[in-house]
């Protein structure tokens, strides 16, 4: 039986030592949410002079950024060089590439520069082939990866075998810029590294009101209000009603996750020897990593029974990687959690301007360790006085997406089945 709280929480460093935002301030740029967009945002704006103020409603790292898996695996699915040359223009289209490509770099040296202690392990991120058919899918992704200046390394079976420690793999590639970290670690480090650039970071502070006032934008906290020019908003899957279309621009699915207790360091040393992290081909992904203290972490989405039922999900979660690994038939489940992913229709993360000086960044359909880190900085640009058309990234019409509360509801029920039937041929 697992413990039902986040693991990280007992793991991470303490955060930094904040208050609640009282009285009346005045900034050039308030960052709403402390998780990776809105942190990387203010440490970008902080570091060049800007005055910035964080306010968080809980504690940095409450979110999605303080809940999750803690992959670092900077995906292809986000780069097209040339839909954004055409969309951005060259030199802009260049940027906003540049930055996703080298997004799992930014985060290792963000973590260097910050001297931030999160179990950082820069060790690469496994991307193997469950079955032969595959195997030349993967090969593709790997030369594509290659295309953009990645040095993908190749791995035929025999080295995936000995990378995973599991018969079960056919081959696959090694993405050398990804790995892992202790999620919450890293959120409370960018929350430290905010304070060290300057910015200001208020906890237990949601953001209840925006409103416009004689050409700036004044957000009203519980206990005291801030006047700024600008406004970035970085709430991600735990927007509430503050800018109503937000909200209902993206669908929300849940995610959850299992951490063992640790397991017996033979056995470690014999399953992901390189530490790196690990995902597989199946159409419903197999991931899977372990902490400094040889605790496996796994999970999935939640469908209807899956994440739902603990004790359940538990058994399922211990045959589905007894499969790829036989000595973990008898793991023990230390700690469950879970945390909401927003997702938009098109499955890439978007950038709004609804008004003179409000931006908005969401949506990174789960892969924000990386993405999240790379964009905050656009969103920081934004906030130092860049105007919209000079940004690295594409403004997007902020449009609530009607079937949103649908989709939320209907997609977790399905998708088990519809990845049950996918995985009859992959
Ligand atoms: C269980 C799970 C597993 C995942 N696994 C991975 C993974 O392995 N790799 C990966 O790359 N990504 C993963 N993700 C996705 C990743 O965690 C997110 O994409 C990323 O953390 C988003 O960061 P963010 O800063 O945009 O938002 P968040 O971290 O969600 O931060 C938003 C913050 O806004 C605050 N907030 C909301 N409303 C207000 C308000 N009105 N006023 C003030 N503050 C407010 C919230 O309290 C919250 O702290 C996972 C997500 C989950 C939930």
């Amino acid at each position: 039986m697992s413990i039902r709280s986040i693991l990280y929480e007992h793991t991470a460093p303490a955060a930094p030592a904040t208050t609640q935002l009282t009285g009346a301030h005045e900034a050039d740029f308030v960052v709403i949410g402390a998780g990776y967009t809105g942190l990387t945002a203010a440490i970008h704006a902080a570091s060049r002079g800007t005055k910035t103020i964080v306010i968080e409603a809980e504690g940095p790292g409450f979110g999605g950024s303080g809940r999750n898996h803690g992959h670092c695996v900077p995906i292809l699915g986000f780069i097209n060089p040339k839909s954004a040359a055409e969309r951005l223009g060259r030199e802009r289209g260049e940027r906003f590439t540049r930055l996703l490509v080298d997004s799992g770099r930014k985060v290792f040296s963000l973590i260097g520069r910050y001297q931030i202690d999160c179990e950082a392990a820069p060790t690469g991120a496994l991307q193997l082939a469950h079955s032969p058919a595959t195997v030349e899918q993967q090969k593709r992704q790997c030369a594509a990866y290659a295309r953009l200046g990645i040095e993908a390394v190749w791995l035929d079976r025999a080295e995936a075998v000995a990378m995973s420690g599991s018969e079960a793999f056919h081959g696959g590639w090694m993405h050398p810029d990804g790995g892992h970290l202790n999620p919450l670690a890293y959120a409370r480090g960018l929350a430290k590294a905010a304070i060290r650039e300057g910015a200001e970071v208020y906890t237990n502070s949601p953001a209840l009101s925006l409103e416009r006032e004689a050409g700036c934008w004044r957000v009203t906290c519980p206990a005291g209000t801030i006047r700024a020019k600008r406004v970035g908003i970085a709430t991600n899957a735990y927007t509430d009603r503050l800018l109503p279309p937000l909200g209902r621009s993206y669908f929300v699915m849940s995610s959850y996750a299992f951490a063992s207790e640790p397991i017996d360091p033979a056995l470690r040393r014999r399953i992901l020897p390189g530490n790196q992290s690990l995902g597989d081909t199946r159409p419903d992904v197999r991931y899977i990593r372990f902490d400094k203290a040889n605790r496996m972490i796994v999970g999935g989405l939640v469908e209807t029974i899956r994440g739902r039922n603990v004790g359940w999900t538990e058994d399922h979660m211990r045959k589905r990687f007894s499969a790829v690994y036989p000595e973990l038939a008898s793991v023990k489940w230390g700690w469950y959690w879970s945390g909401r992913l927003a997702i938009n229709m098109d499955r890439q993360p978007h950038l709004y301007n609804p008004a003179e000086g409000l931006y908005a960044l969401v949506g990174y359909s789960g892969r924000g360790v990386p993405t999240a880190t790379a964009l905050g900085e656009v969103l920081g640009e934004a906030g130092t006085g860049v105007a919209a058309p000079d940004l690295p990234m594409e403004i997007s019409e902020l449009r609530p997406l009607l079937p949103a509360p649908i989709l939320s509801a209907l997609v977790p029920r399905f998708r088990g089945p519809v990845n049950r039937i996918r995985s009859i041929w992959s």
